[in-house]
């Protein structure tokens, strides 16, 4: 490469704005079919186990406090889940979907790793049960 070449391209590069982002100091919008943390809608749930019996990573249990009463609590672990979206689509009732807001999951520790939904009694009786 000649040496006039070589100067230009270096003198082009420091005029160029830098082609990477600053993430995390700046972050893009995210696309709207991202699939990021899964959600559940623990009062239209009928407690048919299915998102749970079909979830190919075992990332999702459901925990049934009361079936009579429809009292449940889901167990959701970020770290097995391989976000296929399969427990979303099995779901007939809607209860399921997967935010494109939260996907920033990663952790130091893997205390957030498992994510509890339900109303409150509901958590903390399934949270009681580990416990025994
Ligand atoms: S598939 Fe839907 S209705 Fe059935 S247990 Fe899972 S979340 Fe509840
Ligand atoms: S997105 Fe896939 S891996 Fe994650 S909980 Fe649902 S079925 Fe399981």
């Amino acid at each position: 490469m000649r040496f006039g070449t070589m100067f230009s391209d270096i003198v082009s590069s420091l005029l160029r704005r830098p082609i990477t982002e600053l993430y995390p100091v700046e972050r893009r919008a995210t696309p709207d079919r991202l699939r990021g943390q899964l959600h559940w809608d623990w009062e239209a749930c009928t407690g048919c186990s299915l998102c749970a019996k079909e979830c190919p990573a075992q990332a999702v249990d459901l925990i049934v406090i009361d079936k009579k009463a429809k009292q449940f609590a889901m167990r959701y672990h970020t770290d097995r889940c391989i976000y296929c979206a399969q427990c979303v689509v099995n779901c007939r009732f809607g209860c399921l979907e997967m935010s494109s807001d939260e996907w920033e999951l990663a952790s130091a520790n893997k205390d957030p790793f498992t994510v509890y939904y339900g109303d409150e009694a509901n958590v903390e009786a399934a949270l009681a049960d580990r416990a025994d």
